[in-house]
């Protein structure tokens, strides 16, 4: 029964393929959502580019709209989901400047611009709900925000990549090489026609500093998220990982760096990074397959949590924003401060070469007498010590050079000494070359 409750105006942007999910919820989950909210929901409007697209799920022609701007007029929420950065930032700021409260989805806008929309939204004491915009239908947003507010969060990683995960799952499972998963991924929609933004970790990165600003309560803007993609990793790398017992998955992972006295004057930093990394077989994260998401959170009182799911598809996205509007419109209807963003701890962001981790490094050398104490004396040189150390002969000496492959996995060692003794066993001439270099995380 919505008859008693006071009446919001919701303005949608978008009705793509998370948009038009939205819409149909909003419109047949009515009473259900006025319920929830304490306010009956009314759409007033739905912007989009054309009017007469067809679209996945029948709207009514009435609430169809292009005058974007028009819409947000008037408006008590509004929910933005075209994506992008124009006209979304402007379209966002143009709403809280005029009361509304805001649901958004858009990762690309909350990493580049997020600061400016939370100032924007303080200064009317409006909220900016963006629990869709990382890991899709996965609450993580709002466990970081408010169940976690008195614990504090060491670490977080994070697979918030449904199309690596996929890619990486396969190649893992099936023995398969990159190029040819990533055509099967981009046949069955899995994957963009151009999937640069997935593949090289740029939507990833998007999210590690959402949620490193987040957790930490600190601005982690997306030009201090180190990243690195997966297209490096080719099936010898995959099965060399498999056989060591790990799998390969592409991790955001942020970090509060504590008792680092020479990183700050409070002795704590904060880094956030995207790389693909080994995973120990028995991490829960290892156990992630398909397009799937997860975020895995170390916090100092409640321990290790697993939050696990849909990372995108237009349905299961448009439960996260749903609940958001949820949230909006209890605010609305109560009033007060709206959920702003807390960026009072203000800890220094620290580029990847003081991150201290394990890496496990193969490398092809010539498979003669003394050479494994050469490498090991490079990396004792460079402050690197061994954990383990395989080796496997991978052409006989028969009339020319024998070639061997070696894998040493590391104990933690500083990301800058790490990097700069590859570049010396690269120099080496008994290094044939390089093959990978690896994290280990989650061990
Ligand atoms: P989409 O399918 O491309 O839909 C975008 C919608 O916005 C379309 O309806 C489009 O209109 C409209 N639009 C774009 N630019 C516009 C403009 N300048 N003026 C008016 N309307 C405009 O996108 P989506 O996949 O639904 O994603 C929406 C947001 O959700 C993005 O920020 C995305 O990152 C985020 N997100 C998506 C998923 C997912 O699974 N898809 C998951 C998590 C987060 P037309 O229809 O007329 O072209």
């Amino acid at each position: 029964m919505t008859a008693d409750y006071r009446r919001l105006r919701v303005a949608l942007l978008g009705a793509g393929a998370v948009g038009a999910q939205v819409a149909n919820l909003l419109r047949t989950h009515a009473d259900e959502l006025a319920d929830r909210a304490g306010a009956a929901l009314d759409l007033v409007g739905i912007a989009v580019r054309d009017v007469d697209a067809p679209r996945d799920v029948d709207l009514p022609r009435e609430l169809l709209t292009a005058d974007a701007e028009k819409l947000v007029v008037g408006a008590d929420i509004v929910i933005e989901l075209m994506g992008g950065i124009e006209p979304a930032r402007s379209l966002i700021l143009q709403a809280i400047g005029a009361g509304a409260d805001v649901v958004t989805a858009n990762k690309a806008l909350l990493a580049t611009h997020g600061p400016e929309l939370f100032e924007a939204a303080d200064q009317v004491g409006a909220s900016v709900h963006y629990e869709a915009a990382v890991a899709g239908a996965i609450p993580i947003i709002r466990p970081l925000r408010d169940s976690l507010a008195g614990d504090r969060v060491h670490r977080i990683m994070g697979i918030v990549n449904g199309t690596t995960n996929y890619i990486l799952d396969r190649m893992d499972r099936e023995g398969s090489d990159f190029a040819d998963v990533l055509a099967d991924a981009q046949r069955l929609g899995y994957a963009e026609a151009d999937p640069t933004a997935d593949v090289e970790g740029y939507d990833a990165a998007q999210k590690a500093a959402i949620l490193a600003s987040l957790a930490f309560h600190t601005s982690v803007p997306i030009e201090a998220v180190h990243r690195e993609g997966i297209t490096a990793i080719d099936k010898g790398v995959m099965d060399a990982a498999r056989h060591a017992g790990y799998v390969i998955k592409l991790l955001a992972v942020c970090e509060r760096l504590t008792g680092r006295d020479e990183l700050s004057p409070a002795g704590e930093a904060v880094s956030a990074r995207v790389y693909p990394a080994l995973v120990p077989r028995e991490h829960p994260l290892a156990s992630v397959h398909g397009a799937n998401n997860a975020v895995f959170v170390q916090a100092e009182a409640a321990g290790n949590l697993m939050f696990y799911g849909a990372g995108a598809g237009g349905v299961q996205t448009a439960s996260a924003v749903l609940g958001d509007v949820v949230s909006a419109a209890r605010r609305h209807i109560a009033g007060g401060v709206g959920v702003g963003e807390s960026t009072r701890a203000n800890l220094p962001v620290v580029e990847i070469g003081v991150v201290t981790t394990r890496y496990q490094i193969t490398l092809e050398v010539a498979d003669e007498p003394g050479v494994l104490a050469i490498v090991a004396g490079i990396l004792a040189e460079g402050r690197v010590s061994i954990a383990t150390m395989e080796q496997t002969v991978v052409r006989e000496a028969n009339g020319q050079g024998g070639l061997a492959r070696i894998v040493i996995g590391t104990h933690t060692a500083v990301e800058r000494d790490l990097s700069e003794t590859v570049d010396r066993l690269q120099a080496s001439d008994v290094v044939e070359r390089v093959v990978s270099v690896l994290r280990v995380e989650g061990d």
